[in-house]
């Protein structure tokens, strides 16, 4: 089952997809993630995404692309995946039909207000990532990584005064693919306003549905 998840900062994708994978037993694949694994590697392909990442610049379509499509050809995909993160462009989805098309989107929505509580609360680690939130998943220690013990601080993209900015952002960079999945009959829209162990159930609920449909379930 190959699954696309959309949604704003701070609607809590990452929380859902995870649940997801451990339910279905399918990757999550965040771009983010592939990024940095494949700079770590140094391969042709990481070097390429490092000169961009680095220089603060936007990864070019095509490359994302070719990073997205070598990580979804690896063995662990064979039964499906989620996608988080990608596609960002039109083009990208429009790449992505082309090579592994999804199955399912997730169209994840929430109040502003909701986002802004959310996002603002967050701490994240500032050696390995982990994302905490000072209301809904705090740390054992305030200010400090369960993981690695490494302090938690508060992204730059975090401050309230950027998040409003970010949302539109948000809304002008995926209408497109938005309305891109509505006209294939490809999309469902979750509300994400309540909190993650009320969302999760609907989400899995919803994809059971989507497989019971189609006689996979
Ligand atoms: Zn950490």
């Amino acid at each position: 089952m190959k699954l696309v998840f959309i949604g704003p900062p701070g609607v809590g994708k990452g929380t859902y997809a995870q649940a997801v994978s451990q339910r279905f037993q399918i990757p999550h694949i965040s771009t983010g993630d592939i990024f940095r694994e494949e700079v770590k590697r140094g391969s042709e392909l990481g070097r390429k995404v490092q000169y961009y990442l680095e220089r603060g610049l936007l990864v070019p379509d095509e490359i994302v692309v070719e990073v997205v499509k070598a990580r979804l050809s690896q063995d662990d995909c064979r039964r499906g995946f989620i996608l988080d993160g990608f596609p960002r462009t039109l083009a990208q989805a429009e790449a992505l039909e082309g090579f592994a098309p999804p199955d399912l989107v997730l169209n994840f929505v929430a109040d502003d207000s909701v986002i802004v509580e959310r996002l603002s609360g967050r701490r994240v680690c500032s050696k390995c990532g982990a994302i905490y939130h000072v209301k809904y998943m705090p740390p054992r220690f305030p200010g400090t990584c369960d993981k690695c013990g490494a302090p938690l601080v508060v992204r730059k993209d975090d401050r309230p005064e950027v998040i409003a900015e970010r949302l539109a952002l948000y809304r002008e960079q995926f209408s497109p693919i938005i309305s891109y999945y509505e006209r294939r009959g490809k999309l469902v829209t979750i509300s994400a306003n309540a909190q993650a162990p009320e969302v999760i159930p609907v989400v899995i609920s919803t994809i059971e549905r989507f497989l019971r449909g189609r006689g996979q379930l």
